[in-house]
């Protein structure tokens, strides 16, 4: 391969699947359009999904799990771990895209520099975060709905009546599902949680604990064996687990590969919840039930020196910015965790 060429790899997490295809390196960075709107979310478990155009329009993706996310457009994902690695559109002029996520973290590589469907989010989601993330600083574009949609100003929503934090957490179940409705929970509150010490709250989001759930075994080690059951409970409907290392399960729906949660073993009583799947009448966010660690970010180490390195730093700073402007306190944790004591109480 000449030099004036860059190769892109697309690979899943369990390696089954990799493929290749090169575009000119002056084409980079690649410009990647984010999709805020609900549907995403729910079908991806994340804030957004996000995607560039793959060079090979023609690439065999006949190996993937296929998944038709709308009448117009159809998803492909490993159906062993779960990742989901192109969608394409069947529409004239409509393109093959990769999953951003599934790239490798080569410098300059990938640009997020337009938003779409920020209007579905209420709250403004994760764009919040990503206003000024384009390398010479001129902020990304957010659009109401398509790229031919109005145009968001950067300070929206200005006027939008952001949970107070303090306030009783309403409802008292919110809605948890992927885009099929093959995980479809309902998330209890976490107001029993808010009488006890700050200190000794979960590290993460109050009210993710696996005891507040309704119906999901209350370990881990019960839920695994609950999924993985051959007489499984049909009200765990498509929930997959895929275990990427010996103590860590990643729980997926099998049929749209939405994330679901993230269990590790040394904390047994408790799993990570996907955001994007949750309904919360607060916005996107879900504000008015999560407590989010805003101006922190996890593992920025396994990034160090390629594309996402900058787009962290950038989403962790802007995030930090937001927090103080809006009279969020830090997180009991990251308090301690300035203080020099990492010690994590749980
Ligand atoms: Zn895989
Ligand atoms: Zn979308
Ligand atoms: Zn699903």
């Amino acid at each position: 391969m000449s030099s004036d060429t860059t190769e892109l790899v697309a690979q899943c997490l369990c390696k089954t699947h990799t493929f290749k295809s090169s575009v000119p390196s002056s084409s980079l960075p690649l410009s990647a359009t984010c999709c805020h709107c609900d549907s995403c979310r729910h079908v991806t478990g994340a804030m957004f999904l996000v995607d560039v155009e793959w060079p090979n329009q023609d690439e065999d993706l006949s190996a993937l799990h296929a998944y038709d996310f709308s009448p117009n457009l159809r998803e492909f994902s490993c159906q062993s771990c779960g990742t989901r690695l192109f969608c394409k559109g069947s529409k004239p002029g409509s393109t093959l895209g990769v999953i951003t996520g599934t790239l490798q973290n080569e410098v300059n590589l990938v640009r997020y520099d337009k938003h779409i469907y920020v209007g579905d989010t209420r709250d403004g989601g994760a764009s919040m975060f990503m206003r000024k993330s384009h390398p010479d600083a001129t902020p990304s574009k957010r659009f109401v709905e398509g790229s031919n949609s109005k145009e968001l100003p950067a300070d929206w929503p200005s006027n939008f009546d952001l949970p107070d934090p303090e306030a009783q957490v309403t409802p008292e179940f919110t809605p948890l599902y992927c885009h099929c409705r093959g995980v479809n929970l309902l998330l209890k509150n976490a107001t029993d949680l808010k009488d006890r010490a700050p200190d000794k709250l979960p590290f993460y989001h109050p009210g993710t604990t696996a005891e507040t759930f309704e119906h999901l075994p209350a370990s881990t080690f019960d839920l695994k064996a609950a999924v993985a059951s051959e007489n499984k409970d049909p009200r765990l409907g498509t929930l997959e687990f895929y275990q990427s290392s010996p103590d860590v399960e990643r729980y997926f729906c099998s049929k749209c590969a939405a994330v679901v949660f993230f269990a590790v073993h040394d904390r047994p009583n408790m799993v990570d919840v996907a955001p994007g799947l949750l309904d919360h009448p607060s916005g996107a966010r879900a504000e008015g039930l999560l407590h989010w660690n805003f101006g922190t970010m996890g593992r920025l180490e396994d990034v160090e020196g390629g594309w996402r390195e900058k787009l962290g730093k950038g989403v962790r700073e802007e995030a930090e910015q937001w927090r103080i402007e809006r009279g969020y306190p830090k997180t009991a944790g990251r308090v301690r965790r300035e203080a020099g004591n990492t010690k994590m109480q749980l």
